[in-house]
């Protein structure tokens, strides 16, 4: 089969790899959609704390983010078989743990990430082989395309970890696929008002027909001042950071209320320069850190099968697999305009 293979920074290839016979309990997938994150272009470029700090070395085979068929299962699998549509978790763990054995996946001490942390091959290929224990079936209703967008939306989904509905003023910094997967899960989850601030206007755009009520042009208004004027001069409840800015992150905290929640959805990659970090301590804020996390992916796809096609319209580009090192070479020329690009396969 065919696969992307990032060798060392600015070096990657399309190669031809050997399929491994597939035992136990492998289901081997048909890769149909696979979408392109930031963490897969820092790992293109070098640019990425992980590659920095060794938890990634090269060669990598990138993807973490698709949906496609099953084409083969291995003799031990029973809930799937060839022709069913299926997502996956984006990591797999030991299978043989204490934790593995109780279904307490996040304790596993060996978890490896798709493409990235301490590497499975991701599905930057024709094929992606899993443990059945992590693939899923993609609900009735939901296409294989918007099934791609299931992993970005449980990082997103994290934002929302232990916050009970309902929930008032959802304030999302960033509409990047994170922020905008937030603003959709907000709007689902039942937030009186999503509000997302950004500084594109094509991307606002988008913004509000995925769930935002209102939406922020940086560029042009004071997000602080529109924030006050729809909570009454109160502050958002919950403000998801989903851009890895330090303005950002500056901005998260002078927009949540006090006793309020800052979630941190979008990786900084570098340590901060100047942050008073007194501002939240007498605010009383939750500073949460949103990653993904087993048992998300379901409950997104869940609720994707009840707004279908919804989320899809953050998909602004489809790329050929085959063309896919040019989209590696060249993302400056799409950086603008796009939100979500997906791997057609
Ligand atoms: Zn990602
Ligand atoms: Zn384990």
């Amino acid at each position: 089969m065919k696969a992307l293979v990032i060798e060392a920074p600015r070096r990657a290839a399309v190669r031809e790899i050997p399929l491994p016979p597939l035992c136990g309990d492998m289901v081997r997938i048909q890769v149909r959609y696979a979408g392109l994150c930031a963490t897969d272009l820092a790992i293109y470029t070098g640019e990425c704390s992980f590659v920095r700090n060794g938890l990634i070395r090269y060669p990598v085979r990138p993807g973490h983010e698709y949906a496609g068929v099953v084409a083969e299962v291995g003799p031990e699998v029973t809930k799937f078989r060839p022709g069913d549509r299926v997502f996956s978790d984006c990591a797999v763990t030991c299978g043989k743990c204490p934790a593995c054995r109780e279904g307490r996946f996040e304790d596993c001490p060996e978890v490896r990430s798709l493409g990235t942390v301490n590497t499975w091959d991701g599905c930057f290929a024709e094929f992606q082989d899993m443990p059945e224990r992590h693939v899923h079936p993609l609900p009735d209703g939901v296409s294989l395309e918007e099934g791609a967008l299931i992993e970005p939306a449980a990082v997103a989904y994290d934002a929302f970890r232990g916050v009970s509905a309902p929930v008032g003023t959802v304030a999302v910094i960033g509409a990047g696929p994170i922020g905008m997967s937030a603003a959709w899960i907000a709007k689902n989850f039942g937030a009186g008002r999503v509000v997302m601030i950004g500084r594109n206007a094509g991307k606002l755009a988008v913004a509000e027909k995925i769930g935002a009520d209102v939406t922020v042009d940086l560029t042009a208004e004071d997000p602080v001042a529109a924030v006050k004027k729809f909570t009454g001069g109160r502050g958002a409840d919950l403000v998801v950071e989903a851009t890895g800015a330090e303005t950002a992150l500056k901005l998260a905290i002078e927009l949540v209320r006090v006793d309020g929640r800052v979630s941190l959805a979008g990786f900084f990659d570098h340590p901060l320069r100047e942050f008073a970090i007194d501002e939240p301590i007498l605010k009383g804020i939750a500073l949460c850190g949103a990653k993904g996390h087993f048992g998300h992916a379901v409950k997104v796809g869940e609720m994707m099968a009840k707004v279908p096609g919804k989320l899809a319209q953050i998909i602004t580009h489809r790329v050929k697999f085959a063309d896919c090192l040019e989209f590696f070479e060249h993302e400056e020329k799409y950086h603008k305009a796009k939100i979500k690009v997906l791997l057609e396969f």
